[in-house]
């Protein structure tokens, strides 16, 4: 049912021949339809810990286009198990896709406002749901927990060709930070930042000693899922240019960055890049409403 480990596949685009570097994609967004790329990283181990534990009950958070909150939906269904997500924002009059598909997997939905959704990870907020919902286990937005960044050093693991650089789309981090704990000292991990996060993921991913981690932040194009033509065109065109597709939120912006970087040379030419796909496709149709 899970394609693991996710193929490696090289690609050739006139920018990677140009810079002297060979491009290959790791297609962790072939994983699975619709527990896509990062999103089953991140959530083996907490499946695995629940069902383990016999915890019937997985809640968790995040905003109305939520990858995260759509993989624990259709997790929860696939293995057998309750999911709250707790949305941040108040139930808008028209159901985008990602809501949708969530409702039907069986999540039930807690909307609560911007300010209400700020202190949602409280202990007396959480101690509410508990006399609805029963006990459950909380997982952070974004699957951002010690269980998610040990999912992502498995994709490192399974990569059996030399390298010098990774590349990966950056929201909370968590991805970037298992990257890291698995790298060795002459692989440079680098994160491309969707948001304006700079210093969150600085403060949550640094910590490893020893190892060579950077980010690129001049790519977010305004801010998380903020989608400018420029950016739908490169989509366009990279697909065009190799095949392979990708959603506007996260790895449009990872393909852009390397594109444009590829130009800068910012990559020793002789170097081996990996763009790690972390999937997320559906994502788009939740943005085209
Ligand atoms: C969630 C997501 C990310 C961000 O992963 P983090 O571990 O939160 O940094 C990147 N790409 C896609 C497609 C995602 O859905």
């Amino acid at each position: 049912m899970f394609t693991i480990p996710s193929p490696l596949q090289e690609i050739e685009t006139k920018a990677a021949k140009q810079a002297k570097v060979r491009l290959l994609v790791k297609r962790d967004d072939l994983i699975h339809a619709t527990i896509s790329g990062n999103k089953w990283r991140k959530l083996k181990y907490v499946v695995e810990y629940i069902k383990k534990q016999g915890i019937h009950t997985l809640v968790t958070s995040g905003g109305y286009y939520s990858n995260h909150l759509y993989a624990v939906a259709a997790a929860g269904r696939i293995f057998n198990f309750q999911t709250v997500g707790i949305i941040r924002g108040e139930e808008p009059g028209n159901w985008n896709h990602t809501l949708s598909f969530i409702r039907q997997q069986g999540m039930h939905l807690e909307f609560l406002s911007r300010k209400e959704f700020a202190h949602h990870a409280t202990d007396e907020f959480l101690d509410k749901l508990k006399s609805h919902y029963g006990s459950f286990y909380f997982l952070p937005q974004g699957g951002a927990d010690m269980k998610g960044v040990e999912g992502c050093t498995e994709i490192l693991n399974e990569i059996k060709e030399p390298f010098d650089y990774l590349l990966t789309a950056c929201g909370t981090g968590t991805t970037l930070s298992g990257l890291c704990k698995a790298a060795t000292s002459n692989q440079r991990m680098v994160g491309v930042c969707v948001l304006k996060n700079e210093e969150e993921i600085r403060e949550n991913v640094f910590h490893f000693t020893g190892k060579d981690c950077h980010l690129l932040t001049s790519y977010h194009f305004g801010g998380y899922a903020k989608v400018t033509e420029e950016l739908k065109a490169f989509r366009h065109n990279w697909l065009q240019e190799t095949g392979i597709d990708s959603d506007l939120v996260y790895t449009s912006k990872l393909f852009y960055a390397i594109h444009h970087s590829l130009k800068t040379g910012y990559f020793k030419p002789g170097s081996t890049l990996i763009a790690l796909h972390t999937g997320g496709l559906q994502g788009n149709a939740g943005l085209i409403i």
